[in-house]
């Protein structure tokens, strides 16, 4: 993994990587890079924390944090966002985690994990691992912390269910609404959730011609994107979830588009992306 030398956080100051950022599955089209081709994994690191959400093949980009206590948070485990978890157990030598994430069809995280890091999809299993986890079942709804941030969750409208997330550090406010298909029930209830958000990652998987044709995949448009941010008065908008078939042109493209109507502090995220909230 490569070695990150970021400046040390100071207290209260909570830093935000893109990891990955492309949906449904994974590209490695030279076409692809600028905004890359990893699927969905993000790191929000405080000084003593860091918390990686959804560990898709973005994961590999995990930077060196040090003693930090490692959390994992997991949207939901529909591959694209558990895709990276092998390689990340496997780089992580006499460390400890704790992954997080609610039951879902009756199984809890541990459970859904193990179905796929097991015979005959994966050959090492979680116990094989040089590396203690921990579980937690999170219950729909419910708000949890991890060392000084405060994270509420709230159920998302996706096929099978998924959990969006609000985390809450140094009076900074962030949603991770990944995997969420807007209706007027669904959208009202996050804009409620989302309300004076400082930043916001959400699902722009689809055009607006394009989710005609995909209703019910559970997943938004850059058009909705615009309607929440300015309901919920969110100040950053990054668009996630890029579908596996939108090249860097065609989201610059999308991108002018937005300009050109006046849209300002939304953008189309891109893998490697970096800031202090
Ligand atoms: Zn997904
Ligand atoms: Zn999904």
């Amino acid at each position: 993994m490569p070695n990150d030398t970021s400046s040390k956080l100071q207290k209260g100051e909570l830093r935000f990587t893109i990891l990955g950022t492309r949906g449904s599955m994974t590209t490695a089209s030279p076409e692809m890079m600028r905004y890359g081709g990893n699927t969905t994994s993000y790191l929000f690191e405080t000084e003593e924390e860091a918390i990686i959400i959804d560990a898709g093949t973005g994961i590999m980009n995990l930077p060196d944090v040090g003693e930090k206590r490692l959390s994992l948070i997991i949207t939901h485990t529909h591959i694209d966002h558990i895709l990276g978890l092998p390689m990340l157990l496997g780089s992580l030598r006499n460390r400890n985690i704790t992954v997080y994430g609610e039951i879902r069809g009756g199984y809890t995280i541990r459970q859904q994990l193990e179905r796929y890091l097991s015979i005959p999809l994966w050959p090492v299993s979680i116990d094989d691992y040089d590396v203690t986890v921990d579980f937690v079942n999170i219950a729909e709804g419910v708000s949890f912390s991890i060392g000084g941030v405060r994270i509420d969750t709230m159920p998302s409208n996706h096929p099978g269910g998924s959990t969006i997330f609000k985390l809450l550090y140094g009076g900074k406010v962030v949603i991770v609404a990944t995997d969420f298909e807007h209706s007027p029930e669904a959208s009202e209830g996050l804009i409620s959730f989302a309300r004076g958000s400082d930043m916001m990652l959400y699902d722009a998987q689809y055009t607006p011609d394009e989710y005609e044709q995909c209703r019910g995949f559970g997943h938004s448009t850059y058009e909705q994107a615009v309607i929440i941010q300015q309901k919920a008065d969110i100040k950053e908008m990054l668009l996630v979830h890029h579908a596996p078939g939108h090249t860097d042109a065609f989201l610059d493209d999308l991108q002018c588009r937005l300009e050109a109507e006046g849209c300002k502090n939304i953008s189309f995220a891109r893998e490697g992306f970096k800031t202090v909230i």
